[in-house]
């Protein structure tokens, strides 16, 4: 037993770094007394979309408001079928639920994204959209899914919550598709200091819709309502410390980057341990580090007897969740997510982890591995 610990994500690393900045940031919104809808959110939003190759993004209060918002802007509605990935978080197919349409869950391919085969042989004629998740910051195939969406007047929408900055064959996520929709849930790449979400978008009609909807259908009359909405906006104060956070995001990328290729170098040939594989002509963000292992459970265990945090992402697939038991479905219906779900391990993954700490988890999981487990 060691007394290392290392967590899976360490924020208080991340927060000691730039703390003076934050706080100074913080009190001059509380001074300010100028909570939503202000300057901070346009200003950050502004840079925020430049980054990620788009035209018009709007700062929103989570993510999953993001897809909400989306779905709800396209006139996606009860009767309407939209496909999402067995394998993500549930905010990906609660947000077709709150939406009214109904759910279809596709199965995953080798790179833990949408597989486009299962993908061609969801589609009814009911079918509107498509929801693609850039699971773990690696971007799904999207120019198969875009083709498949293309030949049969699908909407692509981006689930980026778990991928910013992150690109597919030299474009950013979140452009390639009608709209893309990111969190910054504390954890993710870019994280606020609370909730908060966005959309990006080059369809400047949609963007107005999505811009009335997220405020109470107001445009610029405080007080004229177009249409019923709702009230998703960022606040301020988030905005505020995301836009602090926002500079050094490259950078945070560059690390991550770095750690998962050291990890790759460090597991590559270790016996019974299979490392996250890059698809050609993307750029992984490595929002989550996840090696698969048939001892899976046994392993974890031997990591956190020495101190040692680790992940499961998901544990349970969707289909197989309380929440979507009206689907119907029954074990065996999405092979590859199931038989994923009993093999993965997520592995500390955080831009400040050293690489000391990477070469102690590594050595770990040889020991282990190798059968010299205690
Ligand atoms: C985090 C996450 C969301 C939801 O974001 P919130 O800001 O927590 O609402 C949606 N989709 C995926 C894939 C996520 O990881």
């Amino acid at each position: 037993m060691t007394s290392t610990k290392i967590a899976l994500v360490d924020l208080k690393r991340q927060y000691q770094g730039i703390a003076q900045e934050l706080e100074a940031e913080a009190l001059a919104v509380l001074r300010s007394c100028n909570y939503v809808s202000g300057e901070r959110v346009s200003s950050f939003m502004k840079d925020f979309v430049q980054i990620h190759e788009a035209l018009f993004g709007i700062g929103l209060s989570t993510g999953t408001d993001a897809l909400h918002l989306a779905l709800w802007a396209l006139d996606i509605h009860h009767g309407d079928e939209v496909i999402v990935p067995v394998n993500t978080y549930i905010a990906t197919a609660e947000g077709v639920s709150l939406s009214g349409a109904s759910v279809v869950f596709v199965d995953h391919d080798e790179y833990y994204n949408m597989d486009v085969q299962d993908l061609a042989r969801k589609i009814t004629s009911r079918t509107k959209a498509v929801i693609a998740v850039h699971l773990y910051g690696q971007p799904a195939q999207l120019d198969a899914i875009r083709q498949v969406c293309d030949a049969h007047s699908l909407v692509l929408i981006e689930d980026c919550a778990q991928a910013h900055l992150a690109r597919y064959q030299g474009h950013s996520v979140g452009s390639v598709g009608r709209v893309g929709c990111f969190s910054f849930y504390p954890g993710k790449n870019l994280g606020a200091c609370g909730e908060a979400g966005a959309v990006i978008t080059n369809d400047n009609a949609l963007h107005e819709r999505m811009r009335r909807i997220h405020q109470h259908g107001v445009t610029d009359n405080k007080y004229h309502h177009w249409e019923p909405g709702h009230n998703y906006r960022m606040e301020e104060l988030q905005a505020a410390l995301l836009h602090v956070k926002l500079r050094r995001l490259q950078d945070w990328t560059t690390k991550r980057q770095a750690n998962a290729h050291l990890y790759n170098e460090l597991l590559h040939n270790v016996t019974g341990v299979q490392c996250p594989r890059e698809r050609e002509g993307t750029e992984c963000v490595y929002h989550l580090y996840v090696i698969k292992c048939q001892q899976r459970e046994a392993l974890a265990a031997h990591l956190n007897a020495k101190g040692i945090a680790t992940g499961l992402h998901y544990p349970t697939p969707l289909h197989r969740q309380p929440a979507y038991a009206s689907l119907g479905h029954k074990t065996g219906d999405f092979p590859m997510a199931e038989r994923c779900a009993s093999q993965i391990l997520s592995l500390p993954m955080f831009p400040e982890l050293t690489p000391e700490e990477i070469s102690f988890i590594c050595e770990e999981i040889k020991n282990f591995c190798m059968g010299r487990a205690s």
